[in-house]
């Protein structure tokens, strides 16, 4: 294998962002290892790639540490659904803190630069509407979201303090809610929820009275976004999210009307500090990137129902 080719760690590479990462670092003729625990994860998502000489796959735990020579890591392990990242807060808190400190202590030995997938959760229930990079947000710190927003805080603290202390090289991306094929049917997201719902002809869950507001991104052009900053100059943080900003109950009216006009909307509590509204600011990305979003919500829910419509099928005629 010549030298020159880069040799890539993914960690969460099985899961839903992680995998679409995986496609396009092995379609540009990259080396990649998928390192993941499969706790949202699912080897489905990379099968195409499973014994192939560029690839290889490792069941780990960011929480422990791990040698591998490689130049570029890609960190994204950490569960990103609320339902699966409130399972075990404990363990989400472990996995921010000390999976970060593991892969940045991993970066330093092999001199490797660190991408830290980060979030817009950083900002967590924000008074000030859009959110630019300088705003330092409003988290409890008690809540149960908690494990999440601040387990994210503290992982872009490590990557500062890595880089003065150690001069590491970090990339800290804030990612805004992204939605795509390859999410779980089950991942409780509100986009995957809908679908399902409509596809399965059940009313759709409106949490609240669905007014709270969210910006959605599609996959594709997120995966974009995180592989411009990886070789680009800017540290970050930098948001990466498709400013186009929707109340819920406006997102579930849209799917809906696309997938199945019968179904009901219904109310149910709305969580304890789920955030009200939130809108990515994306001026850093578009100058120091030259990254902005090209696909509509419109546009990226064609093939996120058409992924879910094949997945159920598949499951009710006994496939995987
Ligand atoms: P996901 O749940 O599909 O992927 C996370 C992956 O990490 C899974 O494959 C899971 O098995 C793995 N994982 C979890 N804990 C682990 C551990 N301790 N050790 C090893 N592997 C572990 O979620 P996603 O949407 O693909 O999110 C990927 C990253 O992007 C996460 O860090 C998430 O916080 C961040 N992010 C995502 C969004 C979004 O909207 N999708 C928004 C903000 C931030
Ligand atoms: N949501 C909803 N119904 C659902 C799932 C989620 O109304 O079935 C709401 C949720 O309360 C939140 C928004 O949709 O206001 C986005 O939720 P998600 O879990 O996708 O992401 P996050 O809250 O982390 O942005």
């Amino acid at each position: 294998m010549p030298a020159s080719i880069t040799r890539n760690l993914i960690t969460g590479g099985a899961g839903f962002l992680g995998s679409h990462l995986c496609d396009r670092l092995m379609d540009a003729g990259e080396e990649v290892i998928c390192l993941d625990n499969y706790f949202t994860g699912r080897k489905a998502n990379i099968s195409q790639w499973i014994g192939h000489p560029r690839f290889d796959l490792i069941r780990h735990d960011v929480t422990e540490p791990i040698k591998l020579e490689v130049d570029r890591i890609w960190h994204l392990a950490c569960p990103a659904s609320p339902v699966h990242y409130q399972f075990n807060p404990i363990k989400t808190a472990k996995t921010s803190f000390l999976g970060t400190y593991n892969m940045l202590g991993l970066a330093r030995r092999v001199g490797a630069r660190l991408l830290l997938a980060s979030t817009s959760e950083v900002y967590g229930d924000p008074e000030l509407h859009p959110q630019p990079e300088s705003y330092r947000g409003c988290v409890n710190t008690i809540g149960i979201r908690s494990c999440y927003d601040e387990g994210k805080r503290i992982a872009e603290t490590l990557c500062f303090d890595y880089q003065r202390m150690h001069g590491t090289e970090i990339r800290v991306m804030r990612i805004f809610n992204t939605y795509g094929p390859r999410m779980l049917p089950d991942d409780g997201r509100v986009v995957s929820n809908f679908i399902v719902q409509a596809l399965r002809g059940e009313p759709l869950t409106l949490y609240g009275d669905g007014s709270q507001t969210r910006s959605f991104c599609y996959v594709d052009d997120l995966v974009e976004g995180m592989i411009r900053l990886m070789n680009g100059d800017h540290c970050g943080p930098i948001n990466i999210g498709n400013p186009g900003e929707f109340t819920i109950r406006q997102l579930a009216e849209l799917i809906r009307a696309k997938v199945n006009p019968q179904v009901e909307l219904i109310e149910k509590p709305l969580p304890q500090d789920d955030p009200l509204q939130r809108q990515p600011v994306i001026a850093l990305a578009q100058r120091e990137l030259g990254w902005q979003p090209s696909v509509s919500l419109e546009q990226g829910l064609e093939p996120t129902i058409a992924y879910f419509q094949q997945l159920l099928q598949a499951a009710a005629s006994g496939g995987h």
